[in-house]
């Protein structure tokens, strides 16, 4: 391994005096635009004049930064946790005048915290929370006009290709889903009206590793912007900005929140017209987090480092016990000799996540019934908390792409190692297989 690039608090280092909304003490309202002026990009006006006793967390550590960076105290009671504010509205000294906030939808305290925090994470100058992952792709996407051309990766995350697809499609988006693995399939299908590439990386369900580097020179070379998505890998393991990524998308829902307890999203960015108008999207189309969710995302990102760590310890110990197992078919892991991508995972990443795939040799029936035999992995959607999940993708989170171009395998089943003890995941998994019909 490399070290990793969020290891040595480098990369996320830059963004680490303050970073997205907090840069400025005097900024942390901006992620506030003012409902009265729709929340145009520099409408917001005014913020907390004083932030009580925040950290500098300029080139302190990931853990440090995570607990740290962006916030502080509040500053109006001293609560080391930011408050859930739950007020819609903002009193006005004056008409016009007030301390950064007006409208809940526009901008909260709650929100403007975890948004300052996120983006010292992902070394981001910028970042804006969404009520979803999906509703921040959404408003990414709706940077594109009609007549626009989008690259997606052919194994995207469903809910991705099913909105880039059938939403965004017949509003008049052209769409190629390919394999990204291989940066030459990129050049193959760029136009002059290619105006964004999407990455996923790993990719769900199929953990294959993009080089986010190499997409990134053929996506610029052509005038296009790279977006990716970091779900998967979180800023602990890579930070896709330092890599030549224009947007970096989550969905907090996952790692960052960490719980299974909240559904959130993010967009973040270091480039201020991009940041202006998703922040102009974020207020327009109003797809915000309420501060209760923001509050838990924000939890969740205190602890992120720790958990990563022991989600990727856990996970290779599951693969180590998949390989040896007659039942199994394939095993999809970035560590794996002979994983296409591992030489580029060992480069870009800091390790090799929580996530684990795998086939069923005696195929479908086999990899539906063994989600159906584990007691400790819940049987669910969803990915990246403390508890161990077990999904057929085929028939659950990718049913809406079967027959596309993004189409999983039907012998396909997808782990999310959580952070129980390492043996009674295995146990769990080992009495599942041992036992297929
Ligand atoms: N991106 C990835 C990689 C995902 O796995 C998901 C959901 O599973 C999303 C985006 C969408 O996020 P949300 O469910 O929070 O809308």
């Amino acid at each position: 391994m490399s070290g990793g690039p969020a290891g040595s608090g480098g990369g996320a280092g830059a963004a680490g005096s303050g970073g997205g909304a907090g840069s400025d003490p005097d900024a942390v309202g901006s992620g506030a635009g003012s409902e009265a002026s729709g929340g145009e990009p520099g409408a917001a006006s005014g913020a907390r004049s004083s932030d009580g006793d925040r950290i500098d967390v300029a080139g302190l550590g990931f853990e440090t930064r995570a607990i740290h960076g962006g916030t502080g105290a509040d500053p109006s009671t001293g609560a080391v946790n930011t408050p859930v504010y739950l007020s819609s509205t903002f009193r006005q000294e004056a008409v016009g005048v007030h301390r950064g906030y007006e409208y809940a939808r526009s901008g909260n305290p709650s929100r403007a915290s975890l948004e300052a925090n996120l983006a010292v994470l992902e070394g981001a100058e910028w970042g804006l929370a969404f009520a979803s992952g999906l509703a921040a792709e959404d408003a990414v996407l709706r940077l594109l006009a009609p007549g626009d051309h989008l690259v997606l990766p052919n194994d995207a995350y469903g809910g991705t290709y099913r909105l880039a697809t059938r939403v965004h499609g017949p509003a008049g988006l052209l769409i190629d889903a390919v394999d990204l693995v291989d940066p030459a399939g990129l050049e193959a299908v760029m136009r002059p009206m290619t105006k964004m590439v999407w990455v996923e990386t790993p990719t769900n369900p199929l953990l294959r590793v993009i080089d986010i580097e190499a997409v990134a020179a053929v996506a610029h070379r052509h005038g296009a912007l790279l977006v990716v998505d970091n779900t998967f890998a979180t800023p602990w393991i890579q930070l896709p900005l330092t890599m030549g990524a224009d947007i970096v998308v989550h969905s907090t829902t996952k790692y960052l929140g960490g719980h299974s307890d909240v559904v959130g999203g993010f967009a973040l960015t270091r480039s201020p017209e991009l940041a202006d108008r998703l922040r102009f999207l974020q207020n327009s189309t109003g797809a915000v987090p309420g501060p209760l969710d923001c509050y838990l995302v924000q939890r969740g990102l205190k602890s992120l480092a720790v958990r990563m760590e022991r989600h990727c310890v856990n996970a290779a110990i599951i693969v180590e016990m998949l390989k040896g197992h007659p039942a199994v078919g394939n095993v999809l892991y970035p560590s794996l000799p002979g994983h296409p991508g591992g030489a580029v995972a060992r480069r870009q990443m800091r390790a090799f996540g929580g996530m684990v795939s795998f086939t069923l040799a005696a195929g479908e029936p086999a990899a539906v019934e063994v989600c159906a035999r584990t007691r400790i992995f819940t049987l669910a959607e969803s990915l990246g908390a403390v508890e161990s999940l077990i999904e057929h993708p085929g028939r659950m989170t990718h049913a809406s792409v079967a027959g596309s171009t993004n189409e999983v395998p039907a012998d396909l089943v997808r782990l999310s190692v959580g952070l129980e003890t390492a043996e009674d995941l295995v146990a769990d998994l080992r009495q599942a297989l041992d036992g297929l019909g």
